[in-house]
């Protein structure tokens, strides 16, 4: 048995926000599947591998609907809309200037078709560990935006995973922004994704840093990195390590130990457990190496 074909599927084209908030409403109550196609490039290709589906969801096109796809700043607050594209991020001068770890990120994922395709909604959406967007946004401590006809809440991005592939993000919700306060400072961003080649690869592990040194000592710091655990790592031991402390006092064994505490990488088919931890470790060194 095969996956109903795309034709027979019912599909909405909404405009606005409330029209979708009313369509995930009136599908979540009756118990039926909702799919949001934003940019499309991880759920056709999770289509053709699936099982068949237990019931015909309904597609809900996003494209249509420009208030999820804006990038504004307000004072030092970044407010993506959620259909933003890599492409989107790329070309954006003010993620260029004031956050451009996020525009290195974007110009790594897949090819120029994925880069304008691909969204951050649908990136976090599908929570692959591998997600260079996650690990992004991750870096920068980023907060989820959901939306239902209930109304708005905000769920820092640390606690919007429950599990490999699981999210909090509930059937009658939408991600429908992605807030990021930035720093008012000059800051030190990098973006490393370490895969087999330059365009169309999973990484094999990715890493994203954001830190601002002032008088000397680590007074922000944020990590984010892909690949390496169930879930994307915050690496929470390494960010503790370092705050508060010079980047000259901190040594490679001591990173190399907190990074270890903070990943539990796997054999797969791109990599090994042993190589994720040797490339994990000298990312993180590097990071703090380019600080001093
Ligand atoms: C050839 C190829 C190369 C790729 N390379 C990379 C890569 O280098 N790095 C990387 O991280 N990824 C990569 N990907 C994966 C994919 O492109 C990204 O994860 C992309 O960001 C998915 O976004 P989308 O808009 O296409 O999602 P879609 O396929 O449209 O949606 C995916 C899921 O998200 C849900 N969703 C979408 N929008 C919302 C919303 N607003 N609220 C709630 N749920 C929503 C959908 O219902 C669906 O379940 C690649 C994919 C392909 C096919």
């Amino acid at each position: 048995m095969t996956a109903p074909s795309l034709s027979t599927l019912a599909f909405a084209s909404p405009s606005t926000l409330p029209e979708i908030c009313d369509l995930l409403a009136e599908r979540s109550a009756r118990g039926g599947e909702t799919v949001m196609l934003a940019g499309g490039t991880d759920w056709y290709v999770e289509r053709h591998a699936q099982l068949p589906l237990a019931g015909a969801p309904l597609v809900i096109d996003l494209t249509r609907v420009a208030a999820l796809r804006t990038i504004d700043l307000h004072g030092d607050r970044l407010v993506l809309g959620s259909a933003t594209t890599y492409e989107d991020l790329r070309r954006s001068p003010v993620v260029s200037v004031r956050a451009p770890l996020l525009a290195e990120m974007a110009a790594t994922v897949g090819a120029a078709q994925i880069q304008a395709r691909g969204t951050l909604a649908g990136n976090l959406a599908t929570g692959s560990p591998a997600a260079d967007g996650v690990a992004a946004l991750a870096a920068l401590d980023a907060e989820i935006v959901l939306m239902s006809r209930a109304g708005e809440h905000r769920v820092p991005l640390n606690a919007f995973y429950t599990g490999y592939r699981r999210t909090v993000c509930r059937p009658d919700e939408l991600i429908a922004r992605i807030e990021v306060d930035l720093p008012g400072r000059p800051s030190h961003q990098a973006w490393r994704k370490v895969g087999t080649r330059s365009a169309q690869a999973i990484s094999k592990v990715a890493l994203a840093g954001i830190a601002v040194v002032a008088d000397g000592r680590v007074a922000r710091i944020g990590l984010g990195m892909a690949s390496v655990a169930p879930t994307t790592s915050f690496l929470p031991s390494v960010r503790a390590l370092a705050l508060g402390r010079s980047p000259r006092e901190l040594s490679g064994a001591d990173l190399d130990e907190a990074t270890g505490r903070d990943i539990a990488p796997i054999d797969d088919i791109r990599s090994t457990a042993a190589y994720r931890l040797h490339v994990a470790r000298a990312l993180v060194r590097n990071f703090f190496a380019a600080l001093s």
